[in-house]
C-alpha cells in the first residue's frame, strides 16, 4: 500500500519558555509576572503572561520593563538550566518523529507525515505531544501543524499559551494570514504593500511574481509563493553526529588516577549507551583532561574494530590516562568517540538504506518506533545543531579536536 498523503509538518513552541523554567524551579512565582533579562545587551530575554499585561515584550530595554511592571519579579537567565530542559523537551519531540529540526532552544519542527497510523490524525497527534512535553517537563507549549512548513510556524502563534492550531484547509487558513505573521516580511516591507492597501498574505497575489520580484527582490518571489501556500523547505533533520562525547567537572580537582579512573568508567558506560541509542560504534577513543590551570589536554587511540561497549571505550581510555605523565590535579575529565559507522550488517538491514520495496510512509512510521521505543538501532543519527548544543557535560560535536597520538 502506497500511500501518498500530504505532508504533516508541527512547529512546536514553548511558552514563555526562559519565564516558565524560572517559574517551574520557584514554584512560589506562581502568578507573579516573571521577567528574564539583563545581561550585556540589558534586554528582555522572556517575559511570563502575567508580565505580557503589562505591556513587557521581547527585546525590550530592562528599564522600560520595570517602569511598565515594577512589581514584576526580574530575573538573570540562567542559560546552562534552559539547555538543560530544552533537551528534554527535543528528546520527547524526537520520539514523535526521526524527522527532527530544533531551531532554538525552544522550538522546533517536527515532520509527522506517515505517523498517522501511530499518534493517529493531526490534531490527536498536537495534543499526544503537548501532553508528553508537559509530563516529561512540567511546561507547556503550543503547537502548530500545516501541510507545509511556514503555516505550521504562524499555526502555532494563534492560540498561545497552551495552544493548539491544525490547518486542515489551507486555502480557507491562509486567506486569515496578515502579512505581519509572514516570517521574513519586515516593518519596510509591510509599510510600502501597507500604503498599496495590502495588509493580508492572500491580497498580494494581484500583484503577480513579477512585480512583488522588482518591488522586494528575491524575497518578493518568496511571498508570491508563500500568499499560494507553496513552501519548498520541509523539515530539515538535525546534522549528523560525528562524534560522541560525556565529560564531567570534578567536584574537587584530583590527580589521583584510581579516582580518575573511577570517573573514566562511568563516563565510558554513558558514551556507549548512547553510542547504541543511536546505533552506531566508533573506532577512535579520545581521553580529555584539563588541568586545574584550564590547560586542556586530549589523547586519542584508535581500535582495530569498532564499538559501543563500554569495556572497550574504558580499556583504551584508561590506557591513555596511564600514558599521559602529567600529574595533574585535574578539573575536568571526559572521554568521546569519533569514526562512527553503523554497527555490523545485521542491523543496517534491518533499518538501513535497503529499504527497496518498502513503503516510505512504513518505513518512517518504523523509524518513529525506533526513535521511541528502540534501544537499538537507528540509521540516522541526530544531535542538536552545535548553536543549540547543551552546555554542560553532554556533548555531541561535528569535529572532534583530536590530537594524534
Ligand atoms: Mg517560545
Amino acid at each position: 500500500m502506497l500511500e501518498t498523503g500530504r505532508q504533516v509538518l508541527a512547529h512546536v513552541d514553548m511558552d514563555a519558555f526562559y519565564a516558565a523554567v524560572e517559574r517551574l524551579d520557584r514554584p512560589q512565582l506562581a502568578g507573579v509576572p516573571i521577567i528574564v533579562g539583563g545581561g550585556k545587551r540589558g534586554v528582555v530575554s522572556a517575559a511570563s503572561y502575567e508580565a505580557r499585561r503589562f505591556g513587557v515584550r521581547s527585546a525590550m530595554p530592562m528599564y522600560e520593563a520595570r517602569s511598565r511592571c515594577p512589581q514584576g519579579v526580574f530575573l538573570p537567565p540562567r542559560m546552562e538550566r534552559y539547555h538543560q530542559v530544552s533537551r528534554k523537551v527535543m528528546k520527547v519531540l524526537a520520539g514523535f518523529s526521526p524527522l527532527l529540526e530544533p531551531v532554538s532552544v525552544d522550538e522546533a519542527y517536527l515532520d509527522l507525515s506517515g505517523t498517522e497510523r501511530l499518534w493517529g490524525p493531526p490534531r490527536q497527534a498536537g495534543l499526544a505531544i503537548k501532553q508528553a512535553v508537559l509530563t516529561a517537563t512540567g511546561l507547556t507549549c503550543s503547537v502548530g501543524i500545516a501541510p507545509v512548513r511556514f503555516l505550521a510556524k504562524i499555526a502555532s502563534d494563534r492560540d498561545k499559551p497552551d495552544g493548539l492550531t491544525v490547518v486542515d484547509d489551507l486555502e480557507v487558513f491562509l486567506a486569515t494570514v496578515s502579512l505581519k505573521e509572514v516570517p521574513g516580511v519586515g516593518a519596510r516591507a509591510r509599510q510600502r504593500l501597507g500604503q498599496m492597501g495590502l495588509t493580508r498574505l492572500v491580497e498580494i497575489r494581484e500583484l503577480g511574481g513579477e512585480r512583488l520580484e522588482r518591488l522586494m527582490g528575491v524575497f518578493g518571489l518568496r511571498l508570491w509563493e508563500l500568499a499560494w501556500g507553496r513552501d519548498e523547505s520541509g523539515v530539515n533533520p538535525q546534522r549528523e553526529v560525528k562524534s560522541i562525547s560525556n565529560e564531567l567537572t570534578l567536584e574537587a580537582d584530583t590527580g589521583n588516577r584510581e579516582v580518575l579512573a573511577a570517573y573514566l568508567s562511568g563516563l565510558s558506560q554513558k558514551v556507549a549507551r548512547r553510542l547504541r541509542r543511536k546505533g552506531l560504534c566508533g573506532r577512535t577513543v579520545t581521553l580529555k583532561l584539563k588541568h586545574r590551570d584550564h590547560r586542556l589536554v586530549t589523547r586519542s587511540t584508535t581500535l582495530a574494530q569498532a564499538t559501543d561497549a563500554a569495556g572497550d571505550i574504558f580499556t583504551a581510555a584508561r590506557g591513555l590516562l596511564d600514558a599521559y605523565g602529567a600529574p595533574g590535579p585535574f578539573r575536568l575529565i571526559g572521554v568521546g568517540l569519533s569514526h562512527l559507522s553503523a554497527p555490523g550488517q545485521g542491523q543496517a538491514e534491518l533499518f538501513g538504506a535497503e529499504k527497496t520495496g518498502r513503503d516510505k510512509a512504513l518505513g518512517r512510521a518504523e523509524d518513529a518506533i525506533v526513535a521511541r521505543f528502540g534501544e537499538k538501532a537507528i540509521t540516522r543519527a541526530t544531535q542538536i545543531p552545535a548553536s543549540e548544543a547543551p552546555l554542560d557535560q553532554e556533548a555531541s560535536k561535528g569535529h572532534n579536536k583530536v590530537k594524534p597520538k
